[in-house]
């Protein structure tokens, strides 16, 4: 047995998300369980904790939601890190053959995508009612402002807002979406990324979009069927009795029935201390989805875009047939391996397609629409993704010579991280308790710590002092690490316009790569190059 099957079985009983671990650790390859299982161990495994806790076990521990952010462990066996990019030499694409213009810092990494011009190629969301998402909201939203990339906001924020007014059944005033828009639109520079509104089934219910659109003049609509974490509907939890009573009666499965007065005792002695709060899910339809698009944008969404999970093949299929047909200007597809502010642990793992075997699906599709002369949505690829070199590689695939179609990505758990760690960071500072290594390194104040500080100070002067330390962490992470980081990667590959990089860029490192994905093997690139080239 390989070490990468011997490592994925011992989650089947312990696992960091969760909160826990076994008694020794040579566990059983087939049940994760201690070979020797005894009666005084004081440890917590799955099924320990499950013993106690039941459906509570069956998330990532509920002590940390709300100042955390979930994704898989599971190893799929396949992802970007089985692909390496291709350096070149005597090619170059996209600027002039010429030293000293040729480098890296003059690659263009903007990207569009639904027809919305981007800085860099990246949009950040969906950040939904989750509790982490409204916590750290201004960061993210005035970060992806500064860096010119799409932030979404997620699914069931109007519903979750305990001031949202609802009229007739319909909302006609949420503070909390408001909020949300204004502080993206308040750094805007009104042409790279937007504000995107997300909504699914409860959401369009309510008529989030119909009120997005005429009274907070949102430009983007996004619908939602689903997303790689889960296959099942947005779930958060509630940590107050009153606010799971009214979530209930705005029609929300909330459980357990807070209504009941046996839960409600309970919740009081502290039997359990959080309510979940789950959304339906879509039934999506051919025609219902046509007219839904249509009446969109004939409310006057400027752009509507989907967000899909990571469903079997066919489904992909529909949805790219359906997306082609109402001419929806993106897609993102959201692979098995992202994550979440709190979806089930072995849904995250267990469930779905990964990334890259749902991009190889997508691009399959895209390439039957193109050839029967069909439209083809923009695609976005979440699930995963940290990193400028899973970008580069992502985007590459895609480019089967008209360009790629994997416009950019998305990312939700990496700019959180950003957002919470400058948070910390500057409350340690505050504190004087900064870790001393980093302050030795990096300084004990945030206008040294933060190396975008200078530059954004001198960029916006005075409206400096209202940029939140959070937003200049995302701005780093996203202009000086993963901007930087792509344009060093374009170059490399002597591509100095991200349409011009394409699947020759890649090469595959293990044969199931290069089976998934049509990539060839770093063995079989260029095979004949050499005699031709010496012969
Ligand atoms: S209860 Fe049994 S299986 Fe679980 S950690 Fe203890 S010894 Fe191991």
């Amino acid at each position: 047995m390989s070490e990468r099957v011997h490592k994925n079985s011992s989650y089947l009983n312990a696992k960091s998300t969760v909160g826990t671990q076994t008694r020794v650790k040579d566990v059983s390859p087939t049940s994760g369980m201690c070979p020797i299982c005894i009666r005084d161990c004081p440890f917590l495994c799955e099924v320990g904790l499950s013993t106690f806790r039941g459906r509570e076990a069956l998330y990532p521990e509920p002590i940390q939601f709300g100042a955390s952010t979930a994704g898989a462990l599971k190893d799929f066996r396949l992802d970007w890190s089985d692909f390496n990019i291709q350096a070149s030499l005597f090619e170059v694409h996209g600027i002039k053959a010429d030293s000293d213009l040729a480098l890296f810092h003059n690659v263009n990494v903007e990207s569009k995508v639904a027809g919305i011009p981007l800085k860099i190629p990246i949009a950040t969301g969906a950040f939904g009612s989750t509790e982490v998402a409204r916590v750290n909201w201004e960061g993210l939203a005035v970060g992806a402002a500064l860096s010119g990339v799409i932030i979404t906001i997620g699914e069931n924020v109007c519903g979750m807002d305990t001031e949202s007014v609802i009229t007739g059944g319909k909302v006609t005033y949420s503070k909390e979406l408001k909020r949300r828009i204004d502080t993206f639109r308040k750094f805007w520079d009104g042409k790279h990324g937007e504000v995107v509104v997300q909504t699914n089934v409860e959401d369009q219910r309510l008529g989030v979009d119909m009120y997005a659109i005429s009274k907070l003049e949102a430009n983007v609509i996004e619908r939602k069927w689903g997303q790689g974490a889960k296959a099942i509907g947005g779930e958060v939890r509630i940590r107050d009795l009153q606010k799971a009573i009214l979530l209930k009666k705005r029609g929300y499965i909330v459980i357990p029935d807070p209504e009941d007065k046996t839960v409600q005792q309970a919740f009081k002695e502290g039997v359990f201390t959080s309510f979940e709060r789950h959304s339906r899910v879509g039934m999506p339809t051919e025609k219902g989805f046509l007219e839904d698009i249509d009446w969109l944008r004939s409310q006057g969404a400027k752009h509507v875009i989907l967000k899909t999970g990571a469903y079997r093949p066919s489904a992909v299929a529909f949805t790219m047939k359906l997306a082609s047909e109402a001419k929806v200007e993106a897609v993102t597809f959201d692979g098995a391996g992202g994550g979440t502010g709190m979806s089930p642990v072995p849904m995250m793992d267990e469930m779905s397609t990964p990334t890259v075997y749902l991009e190889a699906q997508v691009l399959k599709c895209a390439e039957i629409l193109r050839k029967k002369g069909r439209f083809v949505p923009d695609i976005l690829m979440a699930g995963g993704f940290i990193k400028e070199t899973q970008m580069f590689k992502a985007m590459a695939m895609s480019n089967f010579g008209k360009g790629p179609y994997v416009k950019g990505v998305l990312m939700a758990r990496s700019p959180l991280l950003s957002v919470m760690k400058s948070s910390y960071f500057v409350e340690l500072a505050k504190e004087g308790k900064l870790p001393r290594t980093f302050a030795e390194r990096y300084g004990t104040v945030p206008d040294k710590f933060f190396i975008s500080a200078p530059e954004l100070k001198a960029e916006y002067k005075e409206r400096f002092k209202e940029i939140p330390w959070e937003a200049i962490g995302l701005y780093t992470y996203l202009n000086e690490r993963i901007k930087v980081g792509l344009m060093q990667l374009m170059a490399g590959a002597r591509k100095w316009k991200l349409n011009l990089i394409d699947r020759n860029d890649l090469v595959s490192l293990t044969e199931r790569a290069a089976k998934v994905t049509g990539i060839q093997l770093v063995e079989d690139s260029e095979a004949d190059a050499i005699e031709k080239i010496l012969d």
